[in-house]
C-alpha cells in the first residue's frame, strides 16, 4: 500500500497530486450536485437498514414502493424477528431475491434484539455482524443515521472511481480504502452520494457522456479513452 509521499496505486500518479485531484473532483461534484442526499425513504435507523438491504438489485424507487405496507404491516425490530418467513417474502416480493432478502431481514432483527437490546449498532465493527450487512449498508447507516464518516461503494462508485483514477482497484471494499486515503473523513458520505448521482446522469456504464462531463478536465478515462469502455 501506497503511504504519503510514495507513489500511488493509480497510473503513477504520486499520493499528493491524486489527493489534490480528488479535492477538486470533490469540489466540482458538490457543485454539480448539491442536492445529493439518500433517496431511500425511512425515519428510523432499523427502517433506513431494511431498506438499504432491499436495495440490492433494486432500483431505491421500487424499495420506496414497497417499504410504506412493509413499516405498516411490520413497524419495528420486534415485529420483523417474530413475523413468519412467507409474511416477509410476501411483503418484499416485488424488490427481487426476496427469499434470501427475508432470511436476512429476519435473521437481523434477531441478532439486534438478542445482542443489541433492540437497537441498532452505531459501530462498523458491530454492523458488520449483522447478518446481510456489508460494508455498503454499513456506511449508509453510519453516514445517514449515525452522523459518522460512511464511505458507500456501490457500482456506481466503484466504477466512476476506477475510471478517475482514483484507485485502479475492482473490489468495492478495496476502492472504498483508496478514496478514505484520498478524501477527508467529513467528505466521505457526501461524495459517495454524488458520485452515485454523477454515474447515474453522467458516467454511465456503457456509454460515458464524456464531452458534455464537467469533470472532463481532471478525469483519467481509465479503460473509456480510445471509444471503447472497459470499466
Ligand atoms: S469524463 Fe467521462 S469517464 Fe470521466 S467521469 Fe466524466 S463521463 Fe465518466
Amino acid at each position: 500500500m501506497a503511504g504519503p509521499g510514495r507513489k500511488a496505486r493509480s497510473g503513477g500518479e504520486d499520493r499528493k497530486s491524486q489527493q489534490a485531484r480528488a479535492a477538486r473532483l470533490s469540489a466540482a461534484l458538490a457543485q454539480l450536485y448539491p442536492e445529493a442526499r439518500i433517496s431511500l425513504d425511512f425515519t428510523t435507523p432499523w427502517q433506513c437498514l431494511v431498506a438499504t438491504i432491499l436495495s440490492a438489485q433494486c432500483t431505491d424507487e421500487r424499495v420506496n414502493r414497497t417499504t410504506p405496507e412493509l413499516f405498516r404491516r411490520l413497524p419495528d425490530v420486534g415485529a420483523m424477528a417474530q413475523a413468519p418467513l412467507e409474511e416477509i417474502q410476501r411483503l418484499i416480493q416485488s424488490t427481487g431475491f426476496f427469499r434470501r432478502k427475508s432470511q436476512a431481514l429476519k435473521a437481523a432483527a434477531g441478532a439486534i434484539l438478542e445482542r443489541y437490546g433492540g437497537e441498532v449498532p452505531a459501530r462498523m465493527e458491530e454492523l458488520l455482524t449483522l447478518p446481510g450487512v456489508g460494508r455498503k449498508t454499513a456506511n449508509v447507516l453510519l453516514g445517514h443515521v449515525f452522523n459518522q464518516p460512511g464511505l458507500v461503494v456501490d457500482t456506481h462508485v466503484r466504477r466512476v472511481s476506477l475510471r478517475l483514477g482514483l484507485t485502479c482497484e475492482h473490489d468495492a471494499d478495496e476502492v472504498e480504502g483508496d478514496l478514505q486515503k484520498l478524501l477527508p473523513p467529513g467528505d466521505w458520505t457526501p461524495f459517495s452520494m454524488r458520485m452515485i448521482l454523477h454515474g447515474r446522469r453522467i458516467c454511465h456504464a456503457r456509454a460515458p457522456r464524456c464531452p458534455e462531463c464537467l469533470l472532463y478536465s481532471d478525469c483519467r478515462r481509465v479503460g473509456v479513452a480510445g471509444g471503447k469502455v472497459h470499466v
